[in-house]
Parts: structure tokens; C-alpha cells; sequence
């Protein structure tokens, strides 16, 4: 059984908000075959790129493109693109495992992850026959990576203001402009474009790094991730034929978001593969130093590090891999004999609050796990001798691409009250604290949507609900079915809601404070009992224990 046949009962977009305790995918779950691709994912980032991120980071000629194409060989060039045009036809959720397994170094992890996610899945999603038979086969064989352009100099966040244009020609558009930030884009042979029509209708075309007119500025330089290539691309005058247009002329914007959806859901993925890279480290120095005639794994504060990075990992893990779930679920539902483009593009869109919500969990949860890994080295953290200091720089990033977090922190919020999931929680019968506090700041929060300080409230108490909700089902799963880490689980589960619960209230305050509210919250008694549960088990597993 794969974790897309769990039989667990149908949800709509942002249910999670008020279903209580519903079943949910959890990753323990996945079928021996899954399990094995996952073991081969992780063995490859292991012992194949591990040994190479210096040489990486130093952009050895060749090298990335010799690693992503020994993945290809492996089946890793598109694990979910079509079977059909070269690709495994995987589910989602088993995609995003591999890609979890595979981004244990963050620069090969947007590399490939890249490659396999946003560079592919327009084509996947919104292609015709005739542009995934073109493009598709040497994108999974690796015979040259995908690339997405979306940003410009002058328009990031707000990427519909961007300036490149197209202006059809007979047959052709002849497309001029300059795309910023461009991942991939020194081993891209096809690039997703997006540019307005006649300045006006924003459309995304598929662009060739051999059409006349296309070149790659030089490499940026970056605090992190050195090992991969961003880069400007430079469009003058390029012709791409007509049907190289992905969905239509003027609806560029839902292949564009649609895209970066499922694109948030795999950048969880990769931080998650990441938070892996920061325990074994931290866990493994810790025990080896010694400080007044001990290792510093005996010390509560170095212990209490740990804890809170595994606790907070398994409830991204847990957010994670029931989204990737919820949107195999979507996608198994497409009708075959429908409008196949359009029910991919409802498909995408369904679950994109979950998506925004475990990659502003998930990016956050590494930033915290990769500096304490950091602080537990003291001073040689601080140095390039140990590999933590890479870690860190490389992670920060991740706050930053596929809309930042505070862009998904509005968004979220934004979505809910669009989808009138508010009314809907103001019915439900609170199951957790957090759920209550949600509730009660929800309500409050719907009228200040200008305010960008009382709406990030709002998504972090949605964020931390989903959060603790996914850790302790996973948990209560895990023991009912006589699981053999169960308690570990359930630690991890109890001490992350303590540390969620705590966020909550203070969020929560701030949030009725800022609408003039009365900013009383009772505050229940919660307990961090569950934290050297925790700390002892990754200490026994050097890293991660669940
Ligand atoms: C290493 C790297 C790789 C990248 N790869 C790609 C790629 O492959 N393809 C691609 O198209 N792009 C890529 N990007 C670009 C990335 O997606 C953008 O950097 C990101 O969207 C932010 O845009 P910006 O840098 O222009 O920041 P800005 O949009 O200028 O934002 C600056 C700050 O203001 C905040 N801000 C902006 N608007 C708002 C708002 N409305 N409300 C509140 N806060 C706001 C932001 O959150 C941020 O903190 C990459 C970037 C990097 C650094």
C-alpha cells in the first residue's frame, strides 16, 4: 500500500481548521517499495554528494550535471512526471519522500529539486501531448535540467509586475526581458518564462537555451548555497512558436501559482532533508565534545536544543506528509474524461493553504534546527572547518524563494477568510487549546485583513494548529497500531504541543491587543515532560529517531 491508497476520508482545502482528529498519511506508512526508493534516495545524498559539496560549492565543471544525471539514472529526474513521457508517474507524497531523502546538502537539493519540481511540473500539469513528448524525456533522463523564471530585478514578491514582454508575430512571440535569480539556469536547456503579452496579458511560455537570443549572465555571488547556479536570464528578441505557450495567453498567473503550490509542499520536503543533515551533525558533536570532564550531550540546555529541533521536525514531518497526501488525493479524483489541463489546475489549487503552511513551518523549523546545531559547535561552528557553518548559510535561503514566508503568512490568511473557513471554525467545538485560541483569533482577525500584523498572527495560530494536530494524530496512530518508536512519538508530539501551545497564547494577545480587544487569555497548565524522551532518543539514533 502506498501512503496515496491510505484509506483515509475525503477533505476539502483548509478542513483541517475544524475537522477534529481526523485520520491523516503518515510516513511510517509507506509501503516496502516506497521505503526502498526512499533508503536509495538518502544512500545517494550520503555517499554520493556528501563527499563532493566542496568541490561543489566550488563549481567544478561538470559535476552537479554528473550527479543529477547519475540520479536520473536512479529514476530521480521526475519521480511524479508522467510515466508515459519518461517520468515514474510516482504519487506526490512519494516524490516529495525522495526529494526529503535526497536534500541532505541544500545546494544539490535545489538543484534537483528544482529540476524535478518547478522546472518539470508546468509542463506536467499544463502541457500539451505535444510539449510533454518534446520536453519532458530529456528533463527526466537529465539529458539538460529545467529552470523556472518567474522573478525580476524590480518585481520578486509582487512577480505579476514584472516586465518582460511578448509580442506575437505570425505564428511566433518574440519575447524581450530580463529574469532574475534563476536557479539551474547554467545547466538549464528548457526554461518556464513568464512574460506579458503586448505588456499586458501575463503568459508562460516554454524558452530553449538554444533559441537565438537567449544567454546566461554570470553566476550571483551567494552567502549559501555556492554549489548551486543562479543566474540571469537574458531574453532579446527570442522567438518561441506559439504552441510553446503553457495553458493560455493572459492565465500565466495560475500556472505560475499553481506551480509554486505543489513547489511549497516539495521546499518542505528539502528543508526537511536538511533539519536530517543538522541532528546528525549537532547530536554526533555533542556527544564527542567534552567540557568540564564531559560531553556536552549531557548538558540540559545542549539536550533541550535537540528536543525542541526533533519535537518541531516531527510536527513538520507530520504537516508534510498529510498535505503531500491531501494532494495525491486531489489528483487521483481527476476525472480522465474531463478537461484533464483544468482539473490538474483545481487539483494544484485545492490544498494551498496546508502548502503555505508546512513551508513556512517546515523553512522555519531548519532555521532553528540548523542554528542551534550551529551553537552546540561554539567557536569552530563558527569556522569553515566543521560542515555546520555550510548548513547554516545554506539553509537561510529557504525563508526567502517560493514566496517568501511572510508572503505566505498573508496569503494563508487571506485564503481562509476568502474561502469562508472563518464561519466555519466559529461553529466547530474546540478540540485543543491552540484550537480555541485559533478560534477565538480568527473571529477577531477577519475584519483587519490590511493589517499585516494582526493577519500573521492569525496564520501562525492556524500554522501551529495544524502543526500540533498532525504531530499528535501521527502519535495516537503510531501507538494504536503498536508501533516500535510510539513513545518517542508521543513524546515529541506532547513536548511540541507545550512548545506550541505557548507561541499560541503570546500570538494570540498580541493579536486581540492589536484589534483593541481585551487581550486576556487563560493559559492552561502544559509540560515539556516529554522533551528528554526526546533528546535521549536522537542521541541513541545520532539524529533524528522517528
Ligand atoms: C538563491 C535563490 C534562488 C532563487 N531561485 C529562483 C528561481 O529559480 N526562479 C525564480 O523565479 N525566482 C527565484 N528566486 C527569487 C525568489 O523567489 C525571490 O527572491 C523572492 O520571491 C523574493 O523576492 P525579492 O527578492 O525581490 O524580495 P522582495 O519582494 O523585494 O521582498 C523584500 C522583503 O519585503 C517583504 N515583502 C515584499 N512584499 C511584501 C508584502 N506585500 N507584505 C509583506 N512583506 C512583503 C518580503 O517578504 C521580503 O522580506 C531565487 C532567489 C534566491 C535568493
Amino acid at each position: 500500500m502506498s501512503l496515496a491508497d491510505q484509506a483515509t476520508h475525503s477533505s476539502s482545502g483548509g478542513s483541517f481548521l475544524f475537522e477534529s482528529h481526523p485520520p491523516i498519511a503518515i510516513p511510517e506508512n509507506f509501503d516496502s517499495d516506497v521505503q526502498l526508493m526512499a533508503d536509495t534516495a538518502f544512500q545517494f545524498a550520503r555517499n554520493e554528494v556528501i563527499p563532493l559539496i566542496e568541490r561543489l560549492d566550488e563549481q567544478e565543471e561538470g559535476l552537479m550535471m554528473s550527479l543529477v544525471r547519475k540520479a536520473c539514472d536512479l529514476g530521480f529526474g521526475g519521480p511524479d512526471s508522467p510515466e508515459a513521457y519518461g517520468g515514474l508517474g510516482l504519487p506526490k507524497s512519494v516524490a516529495t519522500r525522495i526529494l526529503e531523502m535526497l536534500s541532505l546538502n541544500g545546494s544539490f537539493s535545489t538543484t534537483i529539486g528544482v529540476h524535478q519540481g518547478v522546472g518539470q511540473m508546468p509542463i506536467a500539469l499544463f502541457g500539451t501531448n505535444d510539449l510533454k513528448s518534446r520536453y519532458l524525456p530529456p528533463l527526466t533522463a537529465g539529458e539538460y535540467m529545467g529552470a523556472y523564471a518567474l522573478s525580476e530585478e524590480k518585481s520578486g514578491s509582487d512577480a505579476l509586475s514584472g516586465s518582460a514582454k511578448a509580442v506575437c508575430d505570425g505564428s511566433d512571440y518574440v519575447l524581450s526581458g530580463k529574469k532574475m535569480w534563476i536557479s539551474n539556469a547554467k545547466w538549464a536547456g528548457s526554461f518556464i518564462v513568464f512574460a506579458k503579452v503586448d505588456g499586458q496579458e501575463f503568459t508562460a511560455f516554454i524558452v530553449e537555451r538554444d533559441m537565438p537570443g537567449v544567454s546566461i549572465s554570470r553566476e550571483e555571488h551567494k552567502m549559501g548555497l555556492k554549489g548551486s547556479s543562479t543566474a540571469r536570464l537574458i531574453l532579446d528578441n527570442v522567438r518561441v512558436p506559439a504552441e510553446n505557450v503553457l495553458y493560455h495567453p493572459g492565465q500565466g498567473h495560475k500556472v505560475a501559482f499553481n506551480t509554486l503550490n505543489i513547489g511549497r509542499c516539495k521546499l518542505a520536503a528539502m528543508a526537511a532533508g536538511q533539519v536530517r543533515s543538522a541532528l546528525s551533525i549537532g547530536t554526533k558533536y555533542a556527544k564527542e565534545r567534552k567540557q568540564f570532564g564531559k560531553p556536552i550531550a549531557s548538558f540540559g540546555l545542549i539536550r533541550d536544543k535537540i528536543a525542541r529541533s526533533v519535537s518541531s521536525f516531527f510536527a513538520a514531518e507530520s504537516m508534510l506528509y498529510r498535505t503531500a497526501n491531501l494532494i495525491d488525493r486531489a489528483f487521483a479524483s481527476v476525472d480522465p474524461n474531463g478537461n484533464e489541463v483544468e482539473e490538474n489546475r483545481k487539483a494544484a489549487e485545492e490544498f494551498q493553504i496546508e502548502c503555505s503552511l508546512v513551508k513556512v513551518f517546515a523553512t522555519e523549523t531548519l532555521s532553528y534546527a540548523v542554528d542551534e546545531a550551529l551553537q552546540i559547535h561554539g567557536g569552530y561552528g563558527f569556522t569553515e572547518e566543521f560542515p555546520v557553518g555550510r548548513l547554516y548559510r545554506d539553509a537561510r535561503v529557504m525563508r526567502i524563494y517560493e514566496g517568501t514566508n511572510e508572503i505566505n503568512r498573508v496569503f494563508a490568511f487571506d485564503r481562509i477568510v476568502k474561502r469562508g473557513l472563518v464561519e466555519k471554525l466559529a461553529d466547530a467545538s474546540p478540540t485543543t487549546v491552540i484550537h480555541e485560541f485559533l478560534i477565538r483569533g480568527s473571529r477577531a482577525a477577519k475584519d483587519h485583513l490590511g493589517e499585516q500584523e494582526i493577519v500573521a498572527c492569525a496564520s501562525d495560530l492556524a500554522m501551529l494548529h495544524f502543526a500540533s494536530q498532525s504531530a499528535n494524530v501521527r502519535a495516537e496512530q503510531l501507538k494504536a497500531s503498536g508501533h516500535a518508536n510510539s513513545e518517542v512519538a508521543l513524546a515529541a508530539a506532547s513536548h511540541f504541543e507545550a512548545v506550541a501551545t505557548t507561541t499560541a497564547a503570546s500570538r494570540l494577545i498580541e493579536l486581540l491587543d492589536r484589534c483593541g480587544l481585551s487581550a486576556k487569555v487563560e493559559m492552561p497548565a502544559v509540560s515539556f515532560a516529554g522533551s528528554a524522551t526526546v533528546s535521549e532518543a536522537a542521541f541513541e539514533a545520532n539524529g533524528y529517531p522517528l
